[in-house]
Parts: structure tokens; C-alpha cells; sequence
């Protein structure tokens, strides 16, 4: 039952009788570092967030009540907010408000497990059926939190730090130790584990031990009703863009680690290789600054200054959803050429809207992607590499056109709804298996 802060509850919330017998009532879905009320594509905004609202979303739809409790970063943050019927965000105060980065923030979570802890006794004791952590920091609280409810613990880590660290960018910091044991601890005290992608479950097996009968492979999903195909003329129109433009996309948080300065060399090399593009060529870099690399979006308008193509760049600020997919029909080409990526949401979604993706072959864009199907995947960072694919979309339309056509079909097959499938099933499994005993804290 909702209740608000002074334990109140709020008449006639409680949960209808979910569509499946053995299915929580209610889910307690912690996401410590970031909201899901924040745009994504900036800070610590991404797509973890996207996807805990269309799950959180979808969840609701389907009779499940779902509490997101996330850190409150501003002192006018009320308590509750009802992001849709069904789903609340519980802002937990924990540490100074503003942004933390997560070093920090992994100094604030005695505190944040207290509020969420005191948040159920006050307004939903007993309510809670199951825990479903994002991200290690908020695997860390909602670990602590099933074991105090005696309930299971579902764990999706998104990103993994050893597998992060065998793959940085060039003056990134590795991830911490700190990271490192807390990624151990819940790989082996989490009920289930919940991979993006086979080779994530792969990962969790090889470089942490997980137990292969409690990781289950549930893949991402994307809103095909927000990312469909339209017109390209028209998009481009209400982009700002003339007809003719040829659009090379980067959407994502500007950081070393997606690398969107392998684009802006790619399309250095592009124009050295057809300087005839010049009049029509646009570099688009949807998304702002984020955690450690703040001075990204800078160094990367003095990346373009110095490689002489600062009048085809534009840097965007983050954009709603729907104004995304006008970038992306728009676009001649999504480039995705991140170090590490653990699915990449943002080539799904160009998909969706009928722009190929030239990808990096890295983590989670194997599957994102269909090499030689809905995009191309390239080995490495080389520019070169990047800019012979992007020229071949732009004078060979036929191909890009049919790259941009199998990408729809390839979207359509990952659905927000298939995911929730995939998430009940687990929950479900969750729900009927023997709980792990509960190990000492570390
Ligand atoms: N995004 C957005 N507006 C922006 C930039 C990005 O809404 O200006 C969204 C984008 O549509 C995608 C998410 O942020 O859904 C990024 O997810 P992805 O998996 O590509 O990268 P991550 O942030 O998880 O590293």
C-alpha cells in the first residue's frame, strides 16, 4: 500500500491481484545513484534509467507495484512521487544533496539503507515481495534490504568493473577495488543475476564465478512507439538541417569511454577522402558532460578546431526522447564506436527508426547490431575504419537504405515487453527457489 512519509497510507492503492499466480505484488527496485525522473544523456543519467522506467512502467501495466527508491539529490525533492500509476519514486536522503560522484556516494550508503529500511517499517512494512538492485552501489542497499525483509534479491548489474577495466580509453581511471568486492559480494549473495546479454552472463561466469543456474540472459528493449521510422526530409527540417544533409550521429553522455572523438576523426577522414561532402556533411553529438569527464565536451570542440572540421560539428544538449527520434531518422548513420558498451540502447533506437549503426564489436553491440544486417561492427577504433563504412552508406544509398530497413525488422524483435517477460520469469523463479543464506556483511 502507498503511504506517504508521515506513514499515512493512502486509501485504495493497494495492488490489484497480479495477472499471474506466483508473481510479487510489489517490487522494491533500488537505483542509488541516479532517478528515473532525470533526463538521460547527461551526468549519471543513461540508459540504467531508461530502463528501470519502461520496466518500472510496464511492470505497473501488468498489476505489479513498483517502488523506486533513488538517493534525493535536492532539498525541494518531495519524499514520494507518482511517476505513473502503479509506480512510485522514493527519494532517500543520504549524504549532501547535489551530485555525488560514486566514490563518494559509496561513503553514503549506511545512510541510504537506513532510509529505505525506515521508509518500509513506516509506510509499507511487509509489503515488499522482492528487491531488484541497479548497478552495484544499489545492489550493495537492496542487498541489505531483502535480507532484513527475507525476501529474494535480484541483481542486474549493467556494468562490470573487470571487464570495464580490461577495456579503458586512454586517461580514463581504472574502476576501484571497492567496486571490484561489492561486485564479488553480490554475485554471490544475490538470489538471481540478471545479464543484458549472453556475453555479460559469459562475464559474470568467467570473470566472477557466478553460479551459470542463478544468471539469466533478459536483453533490453526499446519504445517502438516512440522510435518508429518517418520521414527523413521532414526530420531533418525540424532538426534545423537542409535536405541534403548527410547527419553522422552520436547520442550518449560525452565521455572517453563512448568515444565520440573516434567519429569526429572518422569524419576528418571522411572529408580528406571525398572533400566534396564538405558543403553537406554535419557531426551531431547529442548528449552533455558526466561523471569524471567533464571536460570531455570541451576537449572535444578543441578535438574539431584541430582537426579543421569545427564548421560540420555541432555539440547538442541532451534531448527529450521524442526529439531523439527525429535525430535519428534524420541521420544518415548512428555511430556507437564506445570502448566498452554493456548493450547500448542508442543503436536499438536508431534501428528502430530506420538509421543503421556503425558500432564498435564491443560488449553489448553484437547484439545491438547485426553486422552486415542493420549496421556495420568494426574491429577497434581505428578512424579509418569507421569513415570507409560511414562513405559507403552515404554513396551507396541503396545498401544504407536496406541496412536501415532489416534494422527495423532487427528492433522489433526487442521490446520492452519481451524484457518484462523475461524479468517475470525470473522474479517468478526467484520467488519458488530456496533463498541463499544470509552471508555474513563485508
Ligand atoms: N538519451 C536521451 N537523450 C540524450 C542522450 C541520450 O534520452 O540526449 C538516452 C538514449 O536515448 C538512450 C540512453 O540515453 O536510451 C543511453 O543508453 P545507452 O545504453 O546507449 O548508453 P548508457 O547511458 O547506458 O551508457
Amino acid at each position: 500500500m502507498v503511504a506517504d512519509v508521515r506513514g499515512v497510507p493512502e486509501p485504495g492503492t493497494e495492488p490489484e491481484e497480479p495477472e499471474y499466480p506466483g508473481l510479487p505484488r510489489r517490487v522494491a527496485t533500488i537505483s542509488l545513484h541516479t532517478s528515473p525522473l532525470e533526463q538521460p544523456g547527461t551526468g549519471d543519467a543513461g540508459g540504467m534509467n531508461v530502463y528501470v522506467v519502461e520496466v518500472a512502467k510496464r511492470l505497473a501495466d501488468r498489476g505489479i507495484a513498483v517502488d523506486v527508491f533513488t538517493r534525493a539529490t535536492r532539498p525541494d525533492q518531495p519524499p514520494t512521487v507518482e511517476m505513473v500509476p502503479g509506480v512510485t519514486v522514493r527519494h532517500i536522503p543520504a549524504g549532501p544533496f547535489g551530485a555525488l560522484d560514486k566514490q563518494a556516494l559509496s561513503h553514503y550508503l549506511c545512510p541510504f539503507i537506513f532510509g529505505v529500511l525506515q521508509t518500509e517499517a513506516r509506510n509499507a512494512p511487509g509489503h515488499y515481495d522482492l528487491v531488484h538492485g541497479h548497478y552495484w552501489l544499489s545492489g550493495r542497499a537492496g542487498l541489505a534490504a531483502a535480507h532484513r525483509w527475507g525476501v529474494p534479491m535480484v541483481q542486474s548489474m549493467h556494468t562490470l568493473a573487470r571487464v570495464k577495466n580490461m577495456a579503458l580509453a586512454q586517461g580514463d581511471t581504472a574502476e576501484p577495488d571497492a567496486r571490484i568486492r561489492g561486485e564479488d559480494q553480490l554475485v554471490r549473495q544475490s538470489d538471481h543475476l540478471v545479464a543484458n546479454t549472453a556475453d555479460e552472463a559469459a562475464q559474470l561466469m568467467v570473470h566472477y564465478d557466478a553460479d551459470p543456474s542463478r544468471v539469466s540472459t533478459v536483453p533490453p528493449g526499446v519504445d517502438l512507439d516512440m522510435f518508429a521510422p518517418g520521414s527523413r526530409t521532414d526530420a531533418l527540417r525540424r532538426i534545423g538541417l537542409p535536405p541534403d544533409a548527410e547527419l553522422l550521429l552520436f547520442v550518449g553522455r560525452v565521455q572517453r569511454l563512448k568515444a565520440p572523438d573516434v567519429l569526429l576523426r572518422a569524419a576528418a577522414a571522411l572529408l580528406r577522402r571525398d572533400p566534396a561532402l564538405r558543403d553537406r556533411l554535419v557531426v551531431a553529438v547529442v548528449g552533455g558532460q558526466s561523471g569524471a569527464d567533464v571536460t570531455e565536451p570541451q576537449r572535444l570542440a578543441e578535438l574539431a578546431q584541430s582537426l579543421g572540421i569545427a564548421d560540420v560539428v555541432r555539440m547538442e544538449p541532451p534531448r527529450s526522447r521524442a526529439e531523439l527520434a527525429d535525430y535519428y531518422r534524420a541521420a544518415t548513420a548512428t555511430v556507437v564506436p564506445s570502448h566498452s558498451e554493456s548493450f547500448g540502447l542508442v543503436a536499438v533506437e536508431s534501428e528502430a527508426c530506420g538509421t543503421p549503426v556503425v558500432a564498435a564489436r564491443v560488449g553489448g553491440l553484437p547484439t545491438a547490431v547485426r553486422d552486415g544486417v542493420s549496421g556495420v561492427l568494426i574491429d577497434g577504433h581505428d578512424p579509418d575504419d569507421y569513415a570507409r563504412a560511414l562513405h559507403r552508406m552515404i554513396t551507396e544509398r541503396s545498401w544504407r537504405d536496406a541496412l536501415g530497413a532489416a534494422g527495423v525488422g532487427h528492433a522489433a524483435t526487442l521490446s520492452w515487453s519481451a524484457t518484462v517477460d523475461g524479468l517475470l520469469d525470473v522474479y517468478r523463479g526467484s520467488l519458488i527457489t530456496e533463498p541463499l543464506p544470509v552471508a555474513a556483511c563485508q
